[in-house]
């Protein structure tokens, strides 16, 4: 029986590292893995983590086992974080959350919630992350893409994408993101978040956000609008959350799912339903990163310090995306990469074909993903120019 199971294709993301890694030309560029980096290519371990890591080793008394619901803390304080200790949900008890390994984690034990509640299809714009549909078709959904994004144009096609939402009914499932989109960098408006949540209310279906890049778009309080204003409006929703990027935890695991439900008592149900599948799975999240966050969130000081680093990588990203459009202009491709300023988050995604993606590759060391998503992190002033440079030989020539 195991004998019949052949060879898989290796991860494109991770094989795209691989190929880079192997790459022997010295001005190659790395646009490829979704992880913070400085100029200098690194991902380093933020001073609040590092702090936080220290206090932790020297006061552990014990390796015990952690409750299902994560490290002592870390629920309350991820709520209090994105949701805000001063909103209705969080005041009247309706949301609370479960530590996951990663968002990952939360992602998949929230389509197991799901399924178990009834549902079968969850609806994604496309394109979208490419994990997102291997977790939730683990969990027994029928993922179905919606249009989304036009590529060419480098915008949301909010149209199509509620011509496509008004066909979803009760039970089914909607997954957005809830600030810096992967892969494109598109956030949707506020206005059109609106929208999105008037049909919700009106059609009865759930919606499922995942945030993944929490603080950095436009700060820790405006990237939550969609997720405040879903746990304000709409009677129930569940929300995936990773602590990998904004906290730089990548490897530990740390994430939650954040149940907000009807009352406290429904709620309380949602995180009992939560524990019970992840007893079925891996028993309870992986400790460390959980207790780095808690720490950080619980300590003023931590806090602020935290606080201010997160706020150093987004200003760094954000410069990236400036100084990409402004060499476009100088270097006389005119208003061909604008859009890059309008998107938010870690990436944006070029308008270019497969075959495209090739040739930035083989013909200019510079590694994308191959629907032309780029990481803004890899862009800096020492390559810029040769990116530029290679756009216009490979798109615009
Ligand atoms: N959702 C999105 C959109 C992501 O980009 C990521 C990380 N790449 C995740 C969820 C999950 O992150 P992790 O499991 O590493 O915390």
């Amino acid at each position: 029986m195991l004998s019949d199971l052949d060879l898989l294709a290796p991860d494109a993301i991770l094989g795209l590292s691989a190929a880079f890694r192997a790459d022997p030309r010295e001005n190659k560029i790395d646009l490829g893995v979704g992880v913070f980096r400085t100029p200098d290519n690194q991902t380093p371990v933020m001073k609040a983590v590092k702090r936080a890591q220290t206090q932790i080793v020297d006061n552990e008394s014990t390796k015990s086992y952690l409750p299902p619901e994560g490290a002592p803390g870390f629920g309350d304080a991820i709520v209090n974080l994105l949701l805000s200790e001063k909103h209705p949900a969080v005041k009247d008890a309706r949301a609370l959350a479960v530590q996951t390994p990663g968002g990952c984690g939360a992602l998949r034990i929230g389509g197991e919630l799901l399924k178990r509640a009834g549902a079968n299809k969850v609806y994604v714009g496309e394109p979208t992350w490419a994990n997102h549909k291997p977790l939730l078709s683990a969990a027994g959904l029928e993922v179905i893409a919606l249009p989304f994004y036009n590529k060419e144009n480098c915008v949301i096609d909010f149209d199509d994408f509620m011509s496509g939402v008004e066909k979803l009914e009760a039970d089914d499932v909607l997954l957005l993101h809830g600030c810096c989109h992967n892969p494109t960098g598109a956030d949707l408006t506020r206005e059109q978040i609106d929208t999105i949540f008037d049909a919700a209310e009106k059609q009865n279906f759930v919606v499922f956000i995942d945030t993944a890049y929490h603080g950095f778009g436009e700060g820790l309080d405006n990237d939550a609008y969609m997720v405040r204003e879903a746990a304000r409006r709409l009677p129930s929703t569940l929300i995936s959350y990773s602590c990998s990027k904004n906290f730089g935890l990548y490897r530990e695991r740390a994430g939650a799912l954040i149940a907000v439900g009807e009352s406290a008592d429904h709620t309380k149900a949602l995180i009992s339903h939560m524990t019970s599948l992840a007893r079925g799975m891996y028993s309870m999240p992986p400790g460390h990163g959980g207790l780095i966050v808690s720490s950080i969130l619980q300590d003023i000081d931590l806090s602020a310090m935290w606080r201010s680093e997160l706020s150093d990588m987004r200003e760094a990203v954000i410069g990236n995306r400036e100084l990409l459009v402004k060499t476009a202009q100088e270097m006389q491709l005119g208003d061909e990469l604008d859009f890059i300023t309008r998107q938010r988050g870690m990436f944006s995604m070029l308008p270019v074909t497969k075959e495209q993606t090739e040739i930035f590759r083989d013909k200019h060391g510079v590694y994308m993903t191959g629907n032309g998503r780029i990481n803004m992190c890899g862009v800096n002033t020492g390559n810029v120019e040769a990116l530029v440079a290679a756009y216009k030989d490979v798109v615009l020539s």
